[in-house]
């Protein structure tokens, strides 16, 4: 599944920031947070602006390299520059136009979860494994690696625990529904009069992700610990001892 242009808010962001240099407001709305914004030039940043965090995942990539729900390109851009052999792609056909106008040579307009080729390096960045949507959606997620991910390749994301969005004033948490994990959300966006349709995201911390990684053969590594409860991480297969 794709978007279609009329239900891509963050696409027509995009799109007419690329077109004329300024974007009105992207609205993000979740029913359990204050109506939020992202900056449409935030979706641009160049690798200068960008957080150690992601410079250091544009460092790890090598070999033949995916950056899943690459936006407007910045990440796959950079890789471009450095000589990296990088597909892009995204479910946002405007985002997909822009990435190719701007020079990116592999953008395809595909979703994540319909790949069928291999990759030495997967990244997803800005919280990317958020496509995840939810923990159930891990064995999906992990089975689609058994067939993507190359030999020895490795997936770089970024994530946050939000535990901290649940706490009181006196340290206590509380979880606003103990039946699902506090970091399944649900967000809705909206740019000018186009309202997408609400998908689900995930953010996880690292020992949820680790057990459930562990469970599908896999093993996550903490490459770099945030300074607001986000960090960098890499997945890979687990070594099979003889
Ligand atoms: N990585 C970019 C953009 C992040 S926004 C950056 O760091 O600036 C997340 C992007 O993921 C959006 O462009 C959205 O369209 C895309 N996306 C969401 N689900 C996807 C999927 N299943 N497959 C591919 N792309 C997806």
């Amino acid at each position: 599944m794709t978007l279609s242009k009329e239900k891509d808010p963050m696409g027509k962001a995009i799109a007419d920031f690329w077109r004329n240099g300024k974007a009105g407001r992207l609205r993000v709305f979740s029913p359990m947070f204050e109506e939020d914004e992202i900056p449409v030039s935030y979706l641009y940043r160049t690798v200068e602006e960008m957080s150690p965090m992601e410079q250091e995942a544009l460092r790890m990539a090598q070999g033949k390299t995916l950056d899943v729900g690459a936006g407007a390109g910045c990440h796959a851009l950079a890789l471009q520059e450095q000589g990296i052999d990088v597909t892009a792609i995204d479910i946002s056909p405007l985002s997909v136009e822009v990435m190719q106008a701007r020079g990116v040579q592999n953008a395809c307009l595909v979703n994540f979860y319909s790949l069928d080729t291999q990759f030495d390096t997967i990244l997803m960045l800005m919280n990317g494994i958020g496509i995840v949507g939810t923990l159930q959606g891990m064995s999906r997620f992990f089975q689609l690696l058994d067939s993507i991910l190359a030999p020895g390749g490795q997936v770089i994301f970024d994530s946050s625990d939000i535990k901290y969005v649940f706490e009181n004033e006196d340290g206590t948490i509380e979880f606003p529904d103990s039946e699902s994990y506090y970091g399944e959300l649900t967000y809705r966006m909206q740019y000018k009069n186009i309202l997408g349709n609400p998908f689900p995201w995930l953010y996880i911390d690292a020992a949820t992700l680790a057990a459930q990684a562990k469970q599908y053969g896999y093993t996550v590594e903490i490459i770099v610990q945030g300074q607001h409860y986000d960090y960098l991480a890499r997945i890979a297969k687990s070594c099979v001892m003889a």
